[in-house]
């Protein structure tokens, strides 16, 4: 049970695409933390046991939706240079122990409250270790702190040697392996499943490698008719196009980060038999490799390979969010927060970006980050927009996104199920905040 609150006067912005300012707006929300109606000020009677805030002056909306993180790390920018085997010795000896597992998990619950208190009431984490994002959710669940509405994966599941592992993965090679990962991941708790199709840019070893295709069409039919027959959606960490074709093909319903698209792409995105849902929504992560490409690697301190693997892949991802606006597929929003300088209060970057290397509205990346993305992600009844019956995830600005989107990084208040965080505090990394705010256009 929560209070029951009175939101009054707010201009409130819709998570619908052609939107506009509802003004002088009240939102009454009850104590089980849901909205119970939505109307005029001046028409709306509020109960006399409802707390008021008076929101003149300022905007409300749908919380923030980001459908691609990690909360094992915070954005600070690393590089993986280390050799496999000191990898193995710090992965055995330091974070496979009760210390370090315990040392994780808490770095990973004040990055899922960094991001709450930036407004991003719903985070869906893609690959953790231990099973810690599943411990986490429960925790918040149990209402033992007031935290993001979390959907997480647990482990990925790759091709042996794939993207991922030995560390972040469940390794398998056939389709029978691979549905016995899925078992296993569900077993733990998780909800939803996210294998690896392709090589990634952060393990790459050569020019071209993250691209490249490591699990079959049957591997991923055999994932996804595992998890669907329980539900559960899957989700594609894909780089190349021969990559998105094997996803595609085998009913995966989003495709992370994602490639540049021919014919038969185009036609599976919009019509999938095997998805969960009859189709499949692409998740780009723009952010996560721009940096990379246009920074000086003194400052972004990446290698020559990773910058050019970086530039291989967000030259064709850019080229297929142009083309999923083209042909009317599913396009949200994810980050890959955690990814160097991405870090997990700064979504209105990826927002800012599809506006600008896009051409996107500010009313499409706001509905894309809100209603959208509650669809993609199947929580669209409970969350996602400010209607009667849903959860009170809502966020309170004091300037207008549809006129200038970096307002969202300036957030008076956050709900999240009902619960009040009246003054939010974002820690800010600094120095990435420096870096990027000086990004050439
Ligand atoms: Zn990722």
């Amino acid at each position: 049970m929560t209070t029951a609150y009175a939101l009054i006067n707010g201009s409130m912005i819709q998570g619908s695409q052609d939107q506009q300012v509802k003004p002088n707006t009240t939102i009454l929300i009850n104590e089980q933390g849901r909205i119970e109606q939505v109307g005029r000020s001046d028409e709306l009677e509020v109960p006399a046991h409802y707390q008021i805030i008076d929101l003149a002056n300022r905007y409300v909306m749908p919380g923030l939706i980001n459908a691609h993180v990690h909360l094992f790390s915070d954005g600070k920018p690393f590089s993986v240079s280390a050799s496999e085997s000191t990898l193995k010795f710090a992965y055995k000896h330091i974070l496979d122990t009760p210390f370090g597992k315990s040392l994780l998990k808490k770095r990973m619950k004040r990055n899922a409250l960094n991001a709450l208190h930036a407004g991003v009431t719903t985070m869906r984490s893609v690959g953790e270790f231990f099973y810690t994002d599943v411990a986490l959710r429960n925790e918040i669940q149990a209402k033992q702190f007031v935290g993001p509405n979390l959907l997480v994966s647990g482990f990925f599941l790759s091709v042996t040697g794939g993207h991922g592992a030995p560390f972040l993965a469940l390794e398998g090679d056939s389709p029978w392996e691979a549905r016995k990962n899925v078992r296993l991941n569900v077993r733990h708790g998780v909800d939803l499943i996210k294998i690896c199709v392709t090589g990634g840019v952060t393990d790459a070893k050569r020019v071209g490698e993250a691209g490249q295709l490591q699990m079959t069409v049957e591997e991923v039919t055999a994932i996804c008719e595992e998890a669907h027959k329980i539900g559960l959606r899957v989700a594609a960490h894909v780089e190349s196009s021969e990559g998105v074709r094997v996803a595609l093909k085998g009913g995966v319903d989003t495709i992370e980060h994602g490639a540049e698209m021919d014919d038969e792409i185009i036609s599976l995105y919009k019509n999938n038999p095997r998805a969960l849902k009859g189709y499949t929504a692409l998740i780009p992560t723009l952010q996560a490799a721009y940096p990379s490409i246009v920074l000086d690697p003194i400052i972004s301190k990446v290698s020559p390979m990773v910058r050019e693997n970086s530039r291989l892949v967000y030259d064709s991802m850019l080229k297929s969010v142009h083309q999923a606006v083209e042909n009317g597929i599913t396009m949200g929003v994810g980050t890959d927060a955690a990814m160097p300088l991405v870090t997990h209060y700064d979504l209105w970057r990826e927002l800012e970006h599809y506006m600008k290397k896009a051409g996107l509205s500010a009313s499409r990346v706001i509905d894309m980050v809100t209603t959208t993305n509650a669809k993609i992600l199947g929580v669209d009844q409970v969350t996602g927009t400010l209607e009667v019956g849903k959860n009170a995830d809502l966020i309170v600005l004091t300037q207008n996104p549809l006129e200038q989107i970096s307002a969202l990084s300036n957030v008076s208040l956050v709900m999240v199920n009902g619960h009040l965080i009246p003054q939010p505090s974002v820690k800010r990394v600094a120095e990435v905040d420096r870096i990027l705010d000086s990004l050439p256009e």
